[in-house]
């Protein structure tokens, strides 16, 4: 059996954070099971960009501090780090307000900036990664996932936190590789199995719901999770907001990888009841990704069942972020005949629906629209 511990707990006071923390991690075993006097802990939280704590992008830094404070107490030797989605970690973790918190416990950033080649003989996708120096560094990863929407893969969940390990604009490589959800959370996973953490302490005090994971809406959710199974933990999210456990790739292929399990059958809940902790009406996507995954699909028929990124151009700054963030050659957001005083426009030709352009908009003005002949084939 896995076990998740689900731990209510309503604000980032951070009295009530500590509390939760040590109650989560102590269901599961306690902090000495993960590591002890001298171990060198890396903490993984999720800092996709530089955001202010309460848009909800980012991993709380009363989390990260209380789940850092365990580890230093039992005298771990603790860094951390996280390669964002644009900009410098130091940035980012500084507006996040995780910065400052690493300095007043005095504990380092870790070289998320140095990759290192790494050969990974299990990997079902990938067996050959560039992940930054810092997880190879370490003796245990604790990964800090966010609970958030993600267009792409559905869920940004205990899985996916772990691609930022891989160093910086390296990230756009997969997705040029990997277009479709498929094979990218399949790459997400033999990642996840290779950086391999101990322990997973979501953070779903307050959550991101629709347009995530970074212009969505936080959403109220007053728990945190932990656990040792990715796969359960992101399951049990699942449960939680109401989408079915198969619709998200990273869930199946990491169920079928061994790095966990989704029956509920084999998922032991510690902690607080789950049925006074749901929120079915959680602004999810969820319709089945299986529609448009069907090998050899015309281009045509994909145009017309994979949800499309689109700028509403009333929010647009024309700051340029999505144009830089896009991956392929050509872009497929670009400036209309250069002119950057305008927002730029998407080529769906060539457009791979990697949604990058989405997730960086520092304006939440990039949304994606899900094609009516999806809707109607999902029936969801
Ligand atoms: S990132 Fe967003 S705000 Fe900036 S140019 Fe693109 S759509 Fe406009
Ligand atoms: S336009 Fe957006 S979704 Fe399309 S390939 Fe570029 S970044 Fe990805």
């Amino acid at each position: 059996m896995s076990k998740v511990a689900l731990i209510r707990c309503g604000t980032y006071d951070i009295e009530d954070v500590r509390r939760a923390v040590k109650r989560g991690i102590d269901l599961l075993g306690g902090t000495a099971r993960f590591a002890d006097r001298g171990t060198r802990v890396l903490l993984k939280p999720n800092l996709l960009v530089g955001d202010v704590p309460e848009k909800c992008v980012n991993t709380h830094p009363s989390v990260f501090r209380a789940v850092a404070e365990q580890f230093i107490a039992v005298g771990a030797t603790v860094t951390w780090g996280d390669s964002p989605a644009i900009g410098s970690s130091t940035a980012a973790a500084k507006k996040s307000g995780i910065l400052s918190v690493s300095e007043e416990l005095n504990i380092g950033e870790a070289d998320f900036r140095t990759g290192v080649e790494v050969f990974f003989e299990k990997g079902r996708q990938n067996k050959k990664f560039i992940i930054a120096k810092a997880v190879t560094d370490n003796d245990v990863v604790i990964s800090l996932p966010k609970m958030k929407t993600h267009g792409f893969e559905k869920l940004t969940g205990a899985v996916k936190n772990q691609f930022g390990c891989v160093p910086g604009v390296r990230k756009g490589e997969y997705h040029i590789k990997l277009p479709d959800p498929d094979s990218f959370a399949q790459m997400l996973v033999d990642l996840n199995n290779l950086v391999n953490p101990m322990l997973y302490v979501m953070d779903g005090i307050w959550a991101m719901e629709g347009n995530g994971p970074r212009g969505g809406k936080p959403r109220k959710m007053n728990l945190l999770l932990f656990s040792d199974d990715p796969i359960a933990l992101d399951a049990t999210v699942c449960r939680l907001i109401h989408i079915d456990p198969h619709y998200v790739p990273t869930i199946i292929f990491g169920h079928q990888s061994g790095s966990g399990t989704f029956l509920e059958s084999e998922i032991e809940l510690l902690g607080d009841d789950i049925a006074g902790l749901k929120q079915t009406d959680f602004d999810v996507e969820r319709a089945p990704l299986k529609a448009y995954q069907m090998k050899g699909i015309l281009r045509f028929v994909k145009n017309r069942l994979v949800p499309k990124p689109y700028i509403i151009e009333d929010k647009c700054i024309s700051c340029g972020v999505c144009v830089t963030m896009c991956p392929t050659v050509p872009k497929s957001v670009d400036w209309f005949k250069g002119d950057k005083t305008r927002p730029p426009a998407h080529n769906y030709q060539t457009c791979i629906r990697c949604f990058c352009c989405q997730e960086v908009c520092p304006e939440s003005a990039i949304l994606l629209k899900v094609p009516l002949l999806r809707r109607i084939f999902s029936g969801v």
